[in-house]
């Protein structure tokens, strides 16, 4: 029930022989309250709540598996779904004052309140980063289970929910209409603001163009991670598909069609892809783009890269922010409680249910045979260069 919105929840009502308004009940329990268990509301005639029972509607379905948490707040749940499969969604309170919040996080207000939510279980995508990658794909998450990841963490939050991130597992815009259901059902009936919802993309460019077509006013984040195709062929596999010329291209008709800025995501991996002629690389790409870049530091995995070392990501930071772009690092949370995507559910599976492995040294190794490559071309260029200087003199 959580994937249909109101004027559906009314069609509910009046295939159950009930009036219109019934339907707008059951959507302010659901959507303004957070009610799922039909039993609890009140005021509906049971013989409606009957019906709907026996029609096989259900407000919520993911049970409990696990969870975590951190002083400060954040919250990490799996769930499992009867559906198959476990989803993971994170909770992330943001603080005025950090300090104060690790020693009364009941006594002072967060900022805003965040959850992260997963569109996929697993992702076909994989990055050679990223613990959901690893496990492969298993299936599109529905719409009605992606509000139900909102409404299950805002149930247990205390604080309201402001902000929702489509960043959890899974590629969105290799789940369209789904992902797309779920942002108006927040939008319209949960009243999250269409700024405060953001959609996380390995760079789908039909996806892109179909969401610029929308013209909707959320923050579109594109995963980007390195600044030459060689590279980003390595650790962003969907690249060979959608390079990085036809991606901008996409990114400035996205920008243009819904006057928004893009967010450019960055994970930094030591070695990889944080040098600083890296990050003029990426200043380089990114000109005549209105794209804000956030800089993510790598919660590792066990892909065997390493995060950038502080000095690495200040250097990186610092070229941006020179050539007048703006750029953020994220502030890093939750790694104790295994909160990069994919993570938590990964770690209870070792052992358990068997899932389909990606074997990380290889991935090292494309990325290792990425940079020989490239800079086997640079050196090419070089040589090039020279020989080109030496003809004219
Ligand atoms: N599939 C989408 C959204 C889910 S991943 C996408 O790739 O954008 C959300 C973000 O988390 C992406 O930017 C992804 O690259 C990043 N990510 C994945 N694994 C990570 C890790 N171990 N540490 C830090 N960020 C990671
Ligand atoms: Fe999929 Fe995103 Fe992970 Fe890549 S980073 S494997 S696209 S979830």
């Amino acid at each position: 029930m959580l994937g249909l919105d109101s004027s559906e929840l009314k069609e509910v009502a009046r295939a159950c022989g009930q009036p219109a308004y019934r339907g707008d009940q059951l959507a302010r329990w659901l959507f303004g309250r957070f009610e799922l268990a039909l039993d609890k509301m009140t005021d509906l005639p049971r013989a409606f709540r009957e019906q709907i029972e026996a029609a096989g509607y259900v407000p919520g379905e993911l049970a409990f598996v696990a969870d975590r948490q951190t002083p400060d707040g954040t919250r990490k749940v799996l769930f499992a779904s009867p559906r198959r499969g476990t989803l993971e969604v994170v909770l992330m309170p943001h603080w005025p004052d950090p300090e104060a919040a690790r020693s009364d996080p009941q006594g002072i207000r967060p900022e805003r309140v965040t959850t992260c939510i997963s569109t996929q279980i697993g992702c076909a995508v994989g990055c050679a980063f990223c613990a959901t990658g690893f496990s492969g794909f298993q299936r599109n998450v529905a719409a009605g289970e992606m509000v139900e990841q909102v409404v299950r963490m805002q149930r247990e939050a205390g604080h309201r929910i402001s902000n929702v991130v489509f960043m959890g597992m899974g590629e969105p815009l290799l789940n369209y209409n789904d992902t797309l259901k779920a942002v108006r059902i927040l939008n319209e009936e949960v009243g999250i603001g269409m700024r405060h919802l953001t959609i996380s993309t390995a760079g789908i460019i039909p996806g892109i163009d179909r969401l610029a077509a929308e013209r909707l006013q959320l923050t579109l984040a594109v995963s980007l991670h390195a600044p030459d195709d060689i590279l980003r062929d390595a650790l962003v596999p969907i690249n060979r598909r959608y390079p990085l010329a036809d991606l901008k291209a996409a990114m400035k008709r996205y920008v243009t069609r819904t006057s928004r800025r893009i967010t450019i995501e960055y994970v930094l991996l030591a070695g990889v892809n944080d040098s600083t002629a890296q990050a003029r690389d990426l200043v380089r790409y990114l000109e005549g783009l209105n794209a804000h870049v956030n800089l993510i530091p790598y919660n590792a995995t066990d892909a065997q890269f390493e995060p950038s070392r502080p000095e690495a990501v200040e250097a990186f930071r610092e070229v941006i922010e020179r050539s007048g772009r703006a750029v953020s690092v994220r502030v890093e949370r939750g790694r104790q409680i295994d909160a990069a995507c994919g993570q938590l559910r990964r770690r209870l599976a070792e052992g358990g249910e068997a899932i389909l492995e990606k074997d990380p040294a290889r991935a090292r190794e494309a990325v290792v045979a990425a940079r020989q490559a490239r800079s086997a071309e640079q050196g090419k260029a070089l040589t090039g260069a020279k020989e080109h200087d030496g003809a004219g003199s």
